[in-house]
């Protein structure tokens, strides 16, 4: 999932109360859970907006709605009713949302209320972990499921560096060390033969360099 923290009030409303019809708009997939935002955490951000506005003497009509997803096209475009008399939206969806609603209301200034942090888990309640780059060419295979580049501090690829002591990190104490687990779990598959193979460093021009990336199933255009 795309993990996400609310900015703070401050920021959000710097920009959003430049303008007087605000829409604070909700994402119901990845981020309601991680940031909380979504039909309950958009009422949240919606009241405390109002509430500032109040507290400034700020004359400001603020609306909230809550959508499945704002990254996909066919939930947004169903907005054109909520966003049509709005001065500007107030987005509470991950980096993918903001920029999807952004290009299909061009005309619609778009503020957004989130920070969006990263791939990962849902480790515990109120904890996630970041565990994957996106790094487009997937290796968990020969690291027993454990990412390397996510999880290692110095994004090692053949081995731990010298400084693992007892299963931790030297560079951050509070994780474990990745390459520890990576030989445990190879290890007790009896598969620590994979690691004989040198890997080269990671391509990344497979992620970053060549503009946004795309993936493309025929099977399923329209
Ligand atoms: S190897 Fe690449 S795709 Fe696989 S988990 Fe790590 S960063 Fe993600
Ligand atoms: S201690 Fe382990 S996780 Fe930390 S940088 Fe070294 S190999 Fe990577």
């Amino acid at each position: 999932m795309i993990v996400a923290e609310q900015k703070p009030i401050e920021e959000i409303t710097a920009n959003a109360f430049n303008y007087r019809r605000l829409l604070v708009l909700g994402c119901n997939s990845c981020v309601a859970e991680c940031a909380a935002v979504g039909e309950k955490g958009t009422g949240q951000l919606a009241s405390l907006l109002r509430m500032s506005a109040k507290m400034k003497n700020m004359d400001i009509d603020i609306e909230e709605k809550a959508i499945e997803r704002q990254c996909v096209r066919d939930f947004v475009v169903l907005l054109e009713d909520d966003i049509s008399d709005r001065d500007a939206v107030v987005s509470l969806g991950c980096g993918a949302g903001v920029q999807l609603v952004a290009e299909i209301y061009p005309e619609i200034p778009i503020i957004p209320a989130l920070n969006t942090e990263f791939l990962g888990e849902t480790q515990d309640q109120g904890l996630w972990l970041e565990n994957c780059l996106g790094c487009g060419d997937c290796m968990l295979f020969y690291f027993g499921g454990i990412c390397p580049l996510a999880r290692c501090s110095k994004q090692l690829l053949n081995g731990p560096c010298g400084g693992s002591q007892n299963g931790v990190c030297e560079v951050n104490p509070d994780i474990p060390c990745a390459w520890q687990m990576i030989i445990d779990k190879l290890s007790k598959w009896g598969a620590l033969d994979r690691l004989k193979d040198i890997y080269p460093p990671k391509d990344w021009s497979k992620k970053q360099g060549i503009g946004p990336r795309k993936v493309i199933r025929e099977d399923q255009m329209r």
